[in-house]
C-alpha cells in the first residue's frame, strides 16, 4: 500500500529527516508533499486529499493548538498525526483530545516504528471509512423497507429501530432505545386478546429463530390495535457468541382483513350472505360428527320456493332478489343460533338442524318456515305470498353422508312438490323407493333411443259438428322392457330432469313429420299434426334451427304442423316465448296452447303471443256433468277465444254429455276417448278412408 503523506513543517532539518524516513521503506515507499507554512497545508489539501497528514504545530503563519485546529478544520476525515518537541507533551495530548491520530517526536525520526504507526493510523481510518459507509448503506437500507426491524441486546431492550418500526410502534428510535422490548412492542393473541411472549425473549433464551402464531396483534403506543406478522432471529458476535436479537415484522391489518373477506366470499352467498353449499357441506359433517359421539340425531331440510318464477317476471330478477333475501332472514329467525340456513342458489334453501330430539322437533321446525314464508311480504309496492315445499331427511335415519342426507330431502321435497306445494315431507320408505324408481327410469331412458323403444301414437282431433278428422296429436310411448308400453306421465318428468327429453323430442318432431308425410303421399286427407314441446326444448337455443332441419328432411308442409306448448312454458320469460314464437310463425307453423286455462289466471298474454289454438284443458271438461252445473268456465274459455278469433279444441271428452255441451256452446273441435283413443299411425289410415262413425254414449 503506497501512502501520500502530506508533511506540514517549516523546519528544514525536520523535513528532511522524515522525507528519509519515509521514502525509505521497501517495498512500499510513502509518496510525499511536503510545505513549510499553514497556508501552503491547507492549499495542498484542497488540491489533494493525502492519506495522511504529518504537522510540526510551529510554523511561521500559525503557531500550537492553533495550528492543529484549522488543518483538523480543513481535513476533518484525514487523521492527523503531530510531531512534538521536547517536553511538548502536554501539546500533542491536547492534540490527540481535539482530534488527532497520534504524535512522535523528533527522537522518533529514526525509528521504523514511526513508519508503522502511520501505517496502522492510515489503515485504521481506511477500515473506519469502509464502516461508515457499510452503516449508512444499511441504516439506508433499514429505513427504506416496509418491514419494521427493531434490534435488542442480550437483557431484550432496544438498540436499534428503523423508521418503518418507529411508524408502526409509534416509538421514536431515541426514546425506545434502552427500554425493554415488551414495553415498545405490547402484543396480544388475536384470538384470546391474552398477553403473548415477545418472540425476542425465546429467541435470546433458546438461541434459534422462530415466528409469531399468526393474527398476533400489537397494540401500538398510542392504543390502536394492528395485526402483525413477525419472525426473530438470534445475533451472534465475533466469536459467535449470543449478543442480541433482531426482530422483523410488518403490519397485516389491511392485507388480513383482505384474506378474511376472501374467506368469507368463499363459504357465503353473494345475495343473501347466508353460509353457501360448501360451509353447509363442512358444517353437516361436523354435525355428523358430533351426533355420532351422542348417538344424536341431525335434521336437513331443502327447501324449494313454490312458483318462484312468477315472482321473478312480476317484478324482475332485482325484485327476485330482494324477496330471496327477505325469504333468507325470515328462515334464519326460525332456527337457533347452532343451527345453519344455506342457500344452495335459485330459490333452494338447505337448514341444518344439528342436534334434534326426535323427527317430531324438525315436523314443527318445517311447519314454522312454512307459516313464516307465507306472511305477506312487500317488494316494490307489490304484496307477495311465498310458500315453499320443504323435504327433510334425518341422520342417521336416512343416510350417514352429507350427500346422501341432502339427496334425501331433496327427493322428499320433490315429493312435497308433486303432492300439494306449500308442505313438508320426510323422506320416506315410499319416497326412497320412487327415488330408486326414478333412478331406473333414468338408466333406461338412456338406452331407450339407440334400442329403438319409443314409438308415437296419434290420437284424432275432430271437428265436432261434422265428425271430420282436423288432425292429428302426437302421443309419444315407451315399450319398455319386460314392463310394456308406459305412458308418457311415467318418464318425460324423469327425460326432462336429466335432459334426455331433449334428443326424444327432436325423435318424436322428426316421426310426426315423416308419417305426416308419408299420409300426405299416400294421398289421405290427416290435415293436421301436433306435437308437444316441452319448456327444455322450447328454451334450447337450437329450437327453431331444429324444427326447420325436421321439416326439410321431412319434406313435410310446415302449414300441417302444429306444436303444442303449455302456459307456465310461455309465461316462463314472455318476450323470450314471444321472439320464438314469431320465428315459428314465420314458417308457417301453428301454434297451441295446452292444457289452457290451468296455469294462469293471466289471460292478457294471448295477445301478445301470435297463438292460433287454444286447447280447454281435460279438468274443465270432466267437471261437465249433469250435475255440476253450468260449465262456467269452459263456456267462458270458448267465448273468450271465439272473441279474440282464436280456434278452440276441447280435450279429454269422454262423455256424450260433454260432447253435446260443447256442441252447444259452439266448440268447434274436440279430441277425448269418446271420439277416438290414440290410435298406431296405420289405424290412422284407415280411419280416414272409413271415416268416423257418430259416436254414442
Ligand atoms: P297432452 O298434450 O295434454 O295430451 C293429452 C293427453 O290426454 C294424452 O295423454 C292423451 O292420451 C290423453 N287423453 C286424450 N283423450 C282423453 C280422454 O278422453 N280422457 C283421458 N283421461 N285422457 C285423454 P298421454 O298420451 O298420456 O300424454 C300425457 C302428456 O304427456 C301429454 O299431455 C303431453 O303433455 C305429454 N306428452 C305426450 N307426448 C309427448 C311428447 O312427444 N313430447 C312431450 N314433450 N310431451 C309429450
Ligand atoms: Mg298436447
Ligand atoms: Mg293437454
Amino acid at each position: 500500500m503506497r501512502g501520500h503523506v502530506l508533511i506540514v513543517t517549516a523546519d528544514a532539518e525536520m523535513s528532511r529527516s522524515l522525507f528519509a524516513l519515509l521514502t525509505n521503506p521497501r517495498p512500499d515507499p510513502f509518496s510525499i508533499v511536503s510545505v513549510g507554512c499553514l497556508s501552503d497545508a491547507i492549499d495542498s489539501l484542497r488540491a489533494a486529499i493525502p492519506d495522511i497528514v504529518v504537522a510540526d504545530l510551529h510554523l511561521p503563519d500559525s503557531d500550537g493548538m492553533a495550528t492543529f485546529d484549522r488543518l483538523f478544520a480543513a481535513a476533518p476525515r484525514i487523521p492527523i498525526v503531530v510531531v512534538c518537541g521536547e517536553g511538548e507533551e502536554d501539546l500533542a495530548d491536547r492534540a490527540v483530545q481535539n482530534g488527532a491520530q497520534g504524535f512522535f517526536s523528533r527522537r522518533d525520526f529514526e525509528s521504523l516504528v514511526t513508519v508503522q504507526m502511520l501505517r496502522n493510523v492510515i489503515k485504521r481510518k481506511a477500515v473506519e471509512a469502509a464502516m461508515f459507509v457499510e452503516k449508512a448503506r444499511a441504516e439506508i437500507m433499514l429505513n427504506s423497507i416496509s418491514d419494521a426491524v427493531i434490534g435488542t441486546d442480550l437483557a431484550a431492550n432496544v438498540e436499534y429501530m428503523n423508521a418503518a418500526a418507529e411508524s408502526i410502534t409509534g416509538w421514536l428510535r431515541e426514546e425506545a432505545q434502552g427500554h425493554p422490548i415488551d414495553e415498545v412492542m405490547r402484543i396480544l393473541d388475536g384470538g384470546t386478546r391474552g398477553s403473548v411472549r415477545n418472540p425476542v425473549d425465546l429467541v435470546l433464551q433458546d438461541d434459534k429463530p422462530m415466528g409469531l402464531v399468526a393474527g398476533t396483534i400489537l397494540v401500538r403506543r398510542d392504543g390502536l390495535e394492528v395485526t402483525i406478522e413477525d419472525s426473530a432471529s438470534p445475533i451472534h458476535g465475533h466469536n459467535d457468541e449470543l449478543c442480541g436479537a433482531v426482530l422483523v415484522f410488518h403490519d397485516v391489518t389491511v392485507a388480513r382483513a383482505m384474506s378474511m373477506k376472501m374467506a368469507h366470499l368463499a363459504q357465503h352467498d353473494y345475495l343473501t350472505d347466508l353460509p353457501n353449499r360448501s360451509l353447509l357441506n363442512d358444517r353437516l359433517l361436523q354435525a355428523i360428527e358430533s351426533a355420532k359421539r351422542h348417538a344424536g340425531e341431525v335434521a336437513v331440510f331443502f327447501l324449494d320456493l313454490d312458483r318462484f318464477k312468477e315472482v321473478n317476471d312480476s317484478i324482475g330478477h332485482a325484485g327476485g332478489d330482494l324477496v330471496l333475501q327477505l325469504v333468507a332472514k325470515r328462515l334464519q329467525g326460525c332456527v337457533g343460533r347452532t343451527d345453519t340456513v344455506s342457500r344452495h342458489g335459485g330459490d333452494e334453501f338447505v337448514v341444518l338442524l344439528s342436534e334434534i330430539e326426535g323427527p317430531a322437533e324438525a315436523g314443527i321446525l318445517a311447519e314454522r318456515m312454512l307459516q313464516e314464508l307465507r306472511r305477506p311480504l312487500v317488494v316494490k309496492d307489490r304484496t307477495f305470498q311465498i310458500t315453499a315445499s320443504i323435504g327433510i331427511s334425518v341422520y342417521p335415519d336416512d343416510g350417514e353422508k352429507p350427500d346422501v342426507l341432502l339427496h334425501c330431502a331433496d327427493a322428499a321435497m320433490y315429493q312435497a312438490k308433486v303432492n300439494h306445494r306449500n308442505t313438508y315431507r320426510f323422506y320416506s320408505r315410499e319416497i326412497m323407493a320412487r327415488d330408486i324408481e326414478r333412478k331406473r327410469i333414468s338408466d333406461a331412458l338412456e338406452l331407450a333411443l339407440d334400442r329403438d323403444e319409443f314409438l308415437v301414437l296419434y290420437q284424432p282431433k275432430v271437428n265436432l259438428f261434422d265428425c271430420t278428422m282436423v288432425g292429428v296429436e302426437a302421443l309419444l310411448r315407451w315399450n319398455r322392457p319386460g314392463l310394456g308400453m308406459q305412458l308418457p306421465g311415467l318418464f318425460i318428468p324423469v327425460a326432462e330432469e336429466t335432459g334426455l327429453i331433449l334428443p326424444i323430442g327432436h325423435w318424436v318432431l322428426r316421426e310426426a313429420c315423416a308419417q305426416g308425410k308419408r299420409w300426405a303421399v299416400e294421398g289421405l286427407k290427416v290435415a293436421t299434426v301436433a306435437v308437444n314441446i316441452s319448456a327444455l326444448e322450447f328454451r334450447q337455443k337450437n329450437f327453431v334451427a331444429d324444427i326447420r332441419t325436421a321439416l326439410e328432411e321431412s319434406a313435410f308442409d310446415p302449414e300441417a304442423l302444429q306444436l303444442e306448448i303449455t302456459e307456465s312454458i310461455l309465461m316462463n320469460d314472455v318476450e323470450e316465448s314471444s321472439r320464438i314464437l314469431y320465428e315459428i310463425k314465420e314458417m308457417g307453423i301453428r301454434v297451441a296452447v295446452d292444457d289452457f286455462g290451468i296455469g294462469y289466471s293471466s289471460l292478457s298474454y294471448l295477445n301478445k303471443f301470435p297463438i292460433d289454438i287454444i286447447k280447454i284443458d281435460q279438468s274443465f271438461v270432466r267437471c261437465l256433468t249433469p250435475s255440476s252445473g253450468d260449465g262456467i268456465i269452459v263456456t267462458a274459455i270458448i267465448a273468450m277465444a271465439n272473441s279474440l278469433k282464436i280456434a278452440v279444441i276441447a280435450e279429454g271428452i269422454e262423455t256424450k254429455f260433454q260432447l253435446d255441451f260443447l256442441r252447444r256452446r259452439g266448440c268447434l273441435e274436440g279430441q277425448g276417448f269418446l271420439l277416438s283413443v290414440p290410435l298406431l299411425p296405420e289405424h290412422i289410415s284407415k280411419l280416414v278412408v272409413s271415416g268416423f262413425a257418430q259416436p254414442h254414449s
